[in-house]
């Protein structure tokens, strides 16, 4: 455990006490206490579902945070500070906790009994021990032997890139990572705009092994999640493998020495090849921007922009600006735009679904900082506590019920969700015009369900803002043509229409065994693989958030990234302990896999025929999203099967 020492006084602890988070409060009093009583009394977490959890028909003058009373509260940073005033004066070890009191705490923090491997799936996920158990170890000289001369090129250094190198450099793997941008950090290095934010907890949205206690916001900004990135690239050396503004434009599968070899071309044009033993794509899902595909986009006069290539220097302050888009990006920007254009104009082909989140901009009390810092075990717990109330909590609600026909919701708790969800909004909108335009008439989880605190809505109500709920088509030189001889007037349009997320590892040209190409193979919209990592034909190529891998129920897509990593260094480590050259994964294993992933996936939300997303390639099919529950992927990724594999000899 890597905690700074308690030195601060009573009166300090009592007051940071004050801003921490109960349920996490009362496992480290457990942890330093060794006392397990505290879990069988009247004081628990009262399960609220999470919409009604933020909005104002849940507040309760007596209720506090996870449904205590503030009476409960008060006396359970009671109990906090002696056990705090205990632990920082003794020298003894802290008390062992066995399998049976860890089993009673996660069961307290979640309300139910957890089975057996929802035990082991959070032991890994946040270490109480300690153990960092996603990395592979080669425990004989020989596998070193073997291991120092394998080598690994990786696609892009966001999350995915970073995490691997990392992973590789633990096992002694030359590696070598690829960027295209001037600096690390992927999607956030890129996503610049105005109220740019990640929209799951910062404190579960970070490596397992690297925490990061001083998150500014509940919901990190673009930048501070950048800057999580630059670090953990500089903590772990990661920046001495990478390669900038270096773009990746073709990969080829030698045959005949099987080894990838990988055609880089660097800011100064000239095309190298490098070549390795596997192959990493770490480029993500979101990463290549896509302008609406309209009549006149070269024809605007004005600052055209995407939302994910924003230029630092552009001023929309007093000008008119026009959004075209009202996705999780638009949902971002509008506010800010509502505040600073003379006039502010959103095309808004669908609304979204939103969740009442009070705490989506609020800053992070110091004195939370501080218990993150300081209190034992109690980041462990939190992250657990965030995370398992975004993997559990809602997944249920996604699947379709084959016996319920509406089209605006998939089943009896999707439909409750609805209500909610609608409540929220019309508890915001006193205009019936408006109200019509923004309540979404499609299921919820059908898109992206948003977190918003108000900001958005609000910033409709404004008098320079327009919502015209209707579809770009036209771009004139001075504006946006609605109708035949409506002309929205503007300086700057702002395109927040998204990206090419159907075309995975799009445009780098992926040549496989006996000349297929990726693109051919699965089409130019029809990404598949199995787990969402491996494809038959392209031995020893991995993706990290391949194809299936998009959570639309919250989770954090850094436990995912976790997870895949962890398949493919396994992976890398059955090559070396088989003395084999490579694996191709078996397409009866991957056939098999992808029609168990459409079957669920035809039967969520976003599945949803009715339902139009970014999640759905042209013919229909969710090439982006996971369907599964994040431990049953958690248990698929846990170790690759060497029977999914063929493996090919050394030549
Ligand atoms: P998006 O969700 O694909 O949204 C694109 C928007 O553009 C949609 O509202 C779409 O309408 C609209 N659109 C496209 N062409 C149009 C046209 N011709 N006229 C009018 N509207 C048009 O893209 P995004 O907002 O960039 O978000 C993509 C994903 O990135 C998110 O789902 C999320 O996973 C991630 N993201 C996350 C955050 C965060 O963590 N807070 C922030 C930004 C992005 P339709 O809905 O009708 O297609």
């Amino acid at each position: 455990m890597d905690l700074d020492s308690i030195v601060e006084d009573q009166d300090f602890i009592k007051q940071a006490l004050q801003s921490a988070n109960i349920p996490a409060l009362i496992m480290s009093i457990v942890h330093m206490t060794g006392d397990t009583r505290i879990l069988e009394g009247d004081i628990k977490p009262r399960f609220v579902d999470p919409v009604s959890a933020g909005s104002d028909a849940s507040i309760d003058e007596d209720m506090g945070e996870d449904g205590f009373t503030l009476e409960q509260m008060e006396i359970v940073r009671r109990w906090a500070l002696e056990a705090i005033e205990q632990y920082s004066t003794s020298t003894a070890p802290l008390p062992e906790l066995n399998k049976k009191d860890i089993e009673s705490m996660l069961s307290y923090m979640c309300g139910r009994k957890l089975t057996e491997e929802y035990r082991s799936f959070i032991e890994e996920e946040i270490g109480l021990d300690g153990i960092d158990r996603r990395g592979i170890s080669l425990k004989t000289p020989e596998l070193c032997a073997r291991a120092s001369s394998f080598s690994v090129i990786i696609i892009g250094a966001g999350m995915g890139g970073i995490l691997a190198s990392i992973r590789l450099q633990e096992a002694g793997i030359a590696h070598t990572i690829i960027e295209k941008n001037a600096g690390v950090g992927g999607t956030w290095y890129e996503n610049r705009y105005p109220g740019c934010r990640v929209d799951v907890p910062g404190h579960s949205y970070s490596y397992s092994f690297e925490p990061n206690y001083d998150w500014k916001h509940h919901y990190p900004v673009s930048e501070d999640i950048r800057t999580y990135y630059e670090q953990c690239a500089e903590k772990y050396g990661v920046g001495k493998f990478v390669r900038l503004n270096t773009e990746v434009v073709r990969a080829v599968f030698d045959e005949e020495v099987l080894l990838w070899r990988v055609h880089i071309v660097g800011k100064d044009g000239v095309e190298e090849v490098l070549s390795a033993n596997a192959l990493i794509s770490a480029v993500g899902q979101l990463n290549r921007p896509k302008f609406p595909e309209i009549d006149g986009l070269d024809d605007f006069q004005g600052e055209l922009v995407h939302s994910a290539m924003w230029p630092s220097d552009l001023e929309c302050s007093g000008k008119r600006v026009v959004v075209i888009g009202s996705g999780a990006s638009a949902f971002q920007i509008i506010p800010e735009m509502s505040r600073v254009a003379k006039q502010l104009t959103v095309f808004q082909r669908s609304p979204v679904w939103m969740f009442p989140n009070p705490i989506y901009h609020l800053e992070v009390a110091e004195g939370h900082k501080w218990a993150l810092r300081k209190i034992p075990f109690y980041s462990k717990w939190y992250r657990f506590g965030l995370f398992y109330s975004a993997v559990e909590g809602v997944y249920e609600q996604t699947l379709a019920d084959p016996n319920w026909s509406s089209p605006l919701s998939v089943s009896a708790s999707n439909d409750v969700m609805r209500d909610n969800l609608t409540m929220w909004i019309k508890s915001q909108v006193n205009d019936q015009a408006l109200l019509e335009k923004v309540l979404p008439k499609y299921p919820p989880f059908g898109k992206r369900i948003l977190q918003d605190n108000g900001t958005y809505l609000s910033s409709l109500h404004r008098d320079n803002v327009e919502l015209v709920a209707k579809e770009v088509n036209r771009l004139v030189p001075n504006g946006v043509m609605c109708g035949e001889a409506n002309v929205h007037e503007a300086d700057v349009i702002i395109c927040a229409t998204g990206f090419y997320a159907e075309r995975f590892l799009y445009p780098i040209n992926i040549i496989g065994r006996g000349g297929v190409t990726l693109s051919e193979q699965w089409g130019i919209d029809e990404g598949r693989a199995y787990l969402g990592i491996t494809v038959p034909n392209f031995p020893n190529l991995f993706c990290i958030y391949g194809p299936n891998t998009n959570l639309v129920v919250a989770g954090s897509i850094a436990h995912n990234a976790e997870s895949q990593v962890n398949y493919t260094m396994r992976s890398i480590k059955l090559l070396l302990e088989r003395n084999q050259a490579a694996m191709d994964c078996r397409q009866e294993v991957y056939d098999e896999y992808n029609s168990r992933v459409d079957s669920i996936n035809e039967r969520t939300a976003w599945g949803a025929p009715s339902v139009n997303n970014w999640y759905k390639n042209s013919a229909g099919r969710v090439t982006s999203c996971l369907p599964f529950r994040i431990i049953d992927y958690w248990k698929m990724t846990k170790t690759p099967d060497p029977e999914d594999y063929i493996f090919i000899d050394h030549n």
